[in-house]
């Protein structure tokens, strides 16, 4: 029996907005998400698609449908809103099956990209001091490039493999002019194929001339590096809407690739001190 859910509160932190952004907006671009009752409701729609997708994909023979994983991954905790669980039998913790759980997508990918970022920024600077005069001394940068790709036999490996040139290309081409820099390539089903879908966060001099095709953020603040690392951390829809059977393939294939890869300050990076909001509805379940 499934664990049922309750929304307690809806956290206001901006990493809880990225994690919202990257994902909910994501699968459900029409939510508002601006009052607690349409996060929530959602966060149900989310809870839903997922659990509908796990019977798809168990009955087209997903392995990991096949084991104890299965009741884990259908009751993950669901993130950026902090939630009560009762009737439970499987208790909710991570499934940590990252590639495709929506909630630890939210955990891993968005909260990994928002600390290397703000804990980097942080650490070199005073980029979140409001009373700060003058040009902020770094900009945030943010790019995407996505590329199509039509179903063939050797696929999704060759697109895997192009994401891992096109990380390489993007990290030879940026490096030398940025202070930090993440480069992720995510692959996802299309309708009809796949896409490759390569993204850069990077930190760059305030004097550094960027390119049109790349987003830049003058002066960063949390709140709109929160957007930036929504957009940088976006959520494969393709994973819950299109074709199980080549979601399969693509989760078979995924773990032997690198596709995350962290430069300069942010492989440094400092730690984030003090934001564990997120985290308060792991201590709302009781679990006894
Ligand atoms: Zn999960």
């Amino acid at each position: 029996m499934d664990c049922k859910f309750t929304a307690v509160s809806t956290p206001r932190d901006a990493r809880s907005l990225a994690q919202r952004s990257s994902v909910l907006k994501r699968l459900f671009p029409k939510s508002e998400l601006v009052k607690d009752a349409d996060v929530g409701e959602t966060v149900f729609q989310v809870l839903n698609l997922w659990r509908r997708r796990l019977n798809v994909l168990k009955q087209a023979g997903w392995s990991m449908g096949e084991k104890k994983k299965y009741g884990y991954m259908r009751n993950c905790l669901p993130s950026s809103v902090v939630m009560e669980a009762s009737r439970v039998v499987y208790k909710p913790r991570f499934c940590c099956v990252s590639l495709i759980c929506p909630w630890c997508w939210m955990r891993e990918t968005v909260n990994k990209t928002w600390n290397t970022v703000v804990g980097a920024m942080q650490a070199n600077s005073s980029m979140f001091d409001k009373d700060q005069v003058g040009p902020y001394p770094y900009k945030l940068l943010v790019g995407t490039r996505n590329v199509s790709f039509e179903e063939s036999d050797n696929q999704p490996a060759a697109c895997l493999d192009r994401a891992d040139r096109l990380l390489t290309q993007m990290r030879r081409r940026w490096s030398d002019n940025l202070v930090g820099a993440i480069y992720f390539g995510v692959v996802s089903p299309s309708k009809n194929g796949w896409t490759v879908s390569n993204r850069l966060l990077g930190l760059a001099h305030s004097d550094f001339k960027v390119p049109d095709t790349v987003k830049v953020i003058e002066h960063p603040t949390r709140r709109n590096v929160a957007a930036a690392v929504a957009k940088f951390s976006a959520y494969p829809v393709g994973m819950m809407r299109h074709d199980p059977e080549r979601v399969i393939r693509l989760l078979d294939a995924r773990s032997s690739y690198r596709l995350y890869r962290t430069v300069g300050v942010f492989r440094a990076g400092g730690r984030v001190v003090g934001d564990p909001e997120p985290e308060e509805g792991d201590r709302a379940i009781d679990l006894s």
